[in-house]
Order: C-alpha cells, then structure tokens, then sequence
C-alpha cells in the first residue's frame, strides 16, 4: 500500500470527500485505474495534485503516485516546521522540455517528480525561510538535495546516503555561505 495521506472516499452520491480538488484530475484520461490518482484523494493534507503538475499543464505522472506521497509527506513535516502556514509551490513536476525552456538542470529532480520549489509563507523572510530549511534538511533523512535560492528553497527526495546542498543566494547577501554546498 501505498505510505502518505489518503482520504477517505465518499460513501454516496459520489461526492467527493474533501473539497477544493483540482479540476486537472477529474480530467486525466486515465483515472479510473485502482493506481491513478483520483477525484477523491490528494497527495497530502497541503499539497494537490494540481500543485504538483508541470506549469505546461502536464499532470504529475500518475505511475509515480507513491513518489508524491513520499514527496508530500516530506513536504508536510516542513510546513509544519515552518509554522503551519500556507507555502507556495513555485514548481514541482516538469516535462523535459519544459525544464529545458526554464534553464533547469539537465539532471534536475524536477523530472524525476521529486522535487519541490517552495517560497516562504507570509510573515517568514526569505534569509529566515532558507535558514529553518537548512536545518530542516538536515534533520529529516527524506530530504536528499536542498538549494538555496534568492526566491526560497529547493527540496528533494533524490535516493541519497547524504545530503546535496547548493547555495544560489546571490553574493553579498547575509547567508551566503559555502558551508552549506
Ligand atoms: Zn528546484
């Protein structure tokens, strides 16, 4: 069985059992199967499916569903060690050619479903995010790339015996440090 989140499915009239489910799912072609997301489930609590999709409307791949509840499982604890508070998914899944269009790496664990672009939430400063994400990373052995960026925080769960960290913050600014590369 899959590990994660599920929500239970709703027991009459079809209605789903939580609300705000993403359109992009009900109208995948391929939900009917028992391993394919559907209407009435989400990767966890805080993430949806949606939010995981490539931003050329390609939907996350759905044979890759126990990799997004890995993922989200992760991203759960780090919301919650952030202080429960709405984090924005600046980019999660990508197609090739959408990473290639954005200048991502070639090896990037876009691609791969699982990594997760997150910004700070409102009342947490970008230096504040990057550094609560570090120690994060650090911590929790799920995290297997974490990078640094003048916008927030990459987070991966690469197969990994130790953590890749990169820092992408700008030189000159207060947490520029190469100890944490
Ligand atoms: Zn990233």
């Amino acid at each position: 069985m899959p590990r994660g989140y599920r929500v239970p499915i709703a027991t009459s009239g079809g209605v789903p059992a939580t609300t705000n489910m993403p359109l992009s799912v009900s109208a995948h072609p391929l939900r009917s199967g028992s391993a394919i997301p559907t209407l009435t489930d989400r990767p966890s609590p805080h993430l949806s499916w949606e939010e995981l999709a490539c931003h050329d409307g390609t939907p996350y791949p759905p044979q890759w569903r126990d990799r997004a509840q890995e993922l989200a499982a992760m991203f759960e604890a780090f919301r919650s060690a952030m202080g429960d508070r709405p984090i924005q998914i600046a980019s999660a899944y990508r197609t090739p050619v959408w990473n290639r269009k954005h200048g991502g790496a070639a090896k990037s664990q876009h691609l791969e479903g699982r990594a997760l672009d997150c910004r700070p939430p409102t009342g947490i400063s970008n230096a504040a995010f990057r550094d609560r994400a570090k120690r994060f990373a650090l911590r929790d052995q799920r995290v297997g790339g974490i990078g640094l960026y003048g916008w927030g925080v990459h987070l991966d769960i690469r197969p990994h015996r130790t953590l890749v960290a990169w820092n992408r913050v700008p030189a000159g600014t207060r947490l520029h440090d190469r100890r944490s590369a």
